[in-house]
């Protein structure tokens, strides 16, 4: 098997210092031979927050920058940190008495805190999202309205947007939405995708037969874990290992279209640059 020479990035990671492993996770990755992790913060309630005004999320968004920088010293490359709100909070403010309207509202001044973050620098990228699983038509109207305001905020501070939507392919309607409102869907990246979205960037679990689909069918995907960081959930989603030994699983026979995903597309849609 041929050594990996080029950086290897996971696109989609959390790491919970208060009740998961943190920095001990990016450890593990750069030990397997990661080099670069974009880790998103957890939703507010992980961290026992009920997010009532925009303030609230200042926690989780602080605490997925503290670690970060300890992911960066971890690592060989570095860790960025990705911002957002996560879609299933719509849910939970409908339990506590909000109408649809106003858990968007409260959902979008998050989303203009996040923004914050990318325009001074301290975050590279948004996360939005509308809810995996049914939900009533207002809810679901309410929620692309937040994702709108995500590809707002995006075009306006010139940053990518990681999308946490339904467990489909086709996301053209998406990507033209964002073209609309100012973004390119080049930089509209679904989290947690199979290899065969469409529409707008995928971010390709890293399930082995995944990875080898995608690096045989597609000209640009990412590659994630959704590294939980949970301990309540230790097999609910792929290890902090599993990137960086698919990409040398592989390497050998596909070496063009994993240097594309670890390197070229990240570089592309986050505008960093990501080195050995
Ligand atoms: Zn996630």
């Amino acid at each position: 098997m041929s050594e990996v020479d080029f950086p290897v990035v996971d696109d989609h990671v959390h790491l919970d210092p208060v009740n998961g492993r943190g920095v001990e996770a990016a450890e593990e990755f750069a030990r397997s031979g990661g080099t670069h992790l974009f880790v998103v913060n957890k939703p507010s309630w992980h961290y026992g927050v009920e997010v009532s005004k925009a303030s609230d999320f200042h926690q989780a968004f602080d605490v997925t920058l503290e670690v970060v920088e300890e992911a960066t010293e971890a690592v060989s490359g570095r860790a960025y940190p990705v911002l957002g709100v996560h879609p299933a909070l719509i849910s939970k403010l409908l339990e506590r008495g909000m109408t649809p309207t106003e858990a968007a509202d409260l959902m979008k001044q998050g989303l203009e805190m996040a923004a914050e973050y990318v325009e001074r620098g301290d975050a590279v990228a948004l996360k939005s999202g509308r809810p995996h699983y049914d939900v009533d038509d207002d809810v679901w109207r309410a929620s692309n309205e937040v994702i709108e305001k995500a590809f707002e905020l995006g075009a306006d501070v010139g940053c990518a947007v990681q999308l946490h939507a339904e467990a489909e392919e086709d996301f053209t309607d998406v990507g033209d939405r964002a073209e609309e409102l100012g973004m390119s869907r080049d930089r509209v990246v679904k989290h947690y995708s199979s290899p065969g979205v469409e529409g707008v960037e995928a971010s390709v679990m890293a399930r082995s037969e995944w990875v080898e689909e995608a690096a045989e069918n597609r000209s640009r995907f990412m590659l994630e874990t959704d590294f939980l960081d949970d301990p309540d959930r230790p097999g609910a989603v792929l290890g902090p290992r599993t990137v960086p030994r698919r990409v040398k699983a592989l390497v050998d026979d596909h070496r063009d279209a994993l240097l594309q995903a670890n390197v070229d597309t990240p570089e592309d849609v986050y505008g960093v640059e990501i080195e050995l």
